[in-house]
């Protein structure tokens, strides 16, 4: 047998383990230091009442013999692409059941929806990027080339004629740079997919933090359909991160050479995949009847908050950044030419804030840093404090 030799050129990432260390390390040596996790892309708020209790209610329903769920449909329940249907319809996105696919999660579709494309195909993605676009291509030895996301572009890099790719990724809201595409950005990007037979992968996690107007789907751009997949997750809308639900949107219009990329995701989930737990679909569900948005809305009002007072902060401290506004994320530029590793350091020295060095993400990530609202509104108001103590000087 010879094993997959690719997977020696998935580059280890050290990122977290090495944050992880480092902040173990300094927590030993300082046991009486209060240290703030802003780094973290993971939610804390609980789910939503009205999701937990239609996860009891579906509890309830598998103890009985006459309501009991086995094997459910491979796709999803019907009950739930009927909910993401509506979501999409409340956004002027006409959408078929068949095109909806759940799932438990945006990031094991990130990976498996490769198996649609040949290994000949070459790969698009932009720099930074969320690192898991890179290594599931790398992991079957596609050669990915980047795009610049830089500080002059808004971190939003556009097409370019000397760029052309058969796979191309865009992430918006993005992560890690809280940057996010307006509707005629995407429709650029539309076209050049379609020009050059190319398909968009659309990262559309974060869509739910979008609030001045810039796109939550790529779908609103009608043309898309024609050249773009759309994943989603409720990880981020609903705080699923633990629960695990996902969905993915293959429009029935994909077709290359001959071949409909619903037709082949449908054929590939009902081999690989069995389906997402009842309990969990019956709570993913809930989270779009009136009460569940209600309460998500509430929870993700607390997250915007939060991300509101570190955006203050950084304006306060005349710190450059991205994000915030359309993102639980804020990209911010290292004070005086550090590098992402030497603010860690001196975040974690000087005033026990921890965040996520931005060079983790990719070479245009150096000089760069991620705080994240995700965190506690108390937690989150004690790090803007010491940030502006240390910061304003
Ligand atoms: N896509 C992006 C851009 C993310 O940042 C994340 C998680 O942080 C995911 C996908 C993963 O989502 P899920 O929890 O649904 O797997």
């Amino acid at each position: 047998m010879k094993p997959n030799y690719h997977y020696k050129d998935v580059a280890e990432t050290y990122l977290f383990s090495t944050v992880a260390k480092k902040v173990s390390e300094y927590s030993s040596a300082n046991p009486d230091q209060k240290i703030l996790r802003m780094g973290i892309g993971d939610v804390t708020l609980p789910l939503a009442p009205a999701v937990i209790s239609a996860m009891h209610e579906a509890v309830d329903e598998m103890s009985k013999k006459e309501t009991f769920k086995g094997y459910g449909p491979e796709q999803g329940y019907a009950f739930l692409r009927e909910s993401i249907q509506s979501y999409y319809a409340r956004r002027g996105i006409t959408l078929k059941t068949e095109e909806i696919f759940v799932s438990d999660g945006a990031k094991s579709d990130c990976g498996n929806i490769l198996d649609l494309f040949d290994a000949d195909n070459t790969v698009l993605v932009p720099d930074p990027v969320y690192p898991v676009y890179v290594d599931t291509n790398v992991m079957v030895g596609r050669k990915v080339s980047y795009m610049q996301a830089t500080a002059e572009n808004g971190f939003l890099p556009m097409p370019d004629e000397t760029k052309k790719a058969d796979i191309i990724y865009l992430c918006s809201p993005n992560n890690p740079t809280g940057a996010a595409y307006s509707k005629d950005q995407l429709q650029k990007w539309v076209d050049f997919a379609l020009k050059n037979g190319s398909v968009i992968l659309y990262d559309a996690a974060y869509e739910c933090f979008v609030t001045d107007g810039a796109a939550r789907s790529i779908f609103e751009v009608e043309a898309a359909k024609r050249c773009a997949i759309e994943l989603c997750s409720f990880s981020k809308t609903a705080g699923f991160t633990g629960t695990r639900c996902g969905y993915t949107v293959v429009p029935e219009e994909l077709i290359f050479d001959g071949m409909s990329l619903r037709k082949m995701w449908l054929r590939r989930q009902t081999t690989k995949f069995n389906g997402v737990s009842y309990i969990v679909q019956k709570g993913a569900a809930a989270v779009f009847t009136e009460e569940g948005e209600k309460q998500i809305a509430e929870n993700l009002s607390y997250y915007r908050e939060n991300a509101k007072a570190i955006a203050a902060c950084m304006d306060e401290c005349g710190i450059p950044y991205t994000g915030g506004k359309n993102s639980p994320y804020i990209w911010l530029q290292c004070p005086c030419g550090m590098t992402s590793w030497e603010f860690f350091d001196y975040l974690l020295e000087k005033i026990q804030v921890v965040g996520t060095p931005g060079s983790g993400f990719g070479k245009n990530g150096e000089g760069y840093f991620r705080l994240t609202a995700f965190a506690s509104r108390e937690t989150t108001q004690e790090a803007c404090d010491r940030l502006k103590a240390l910061l304003k000087q």
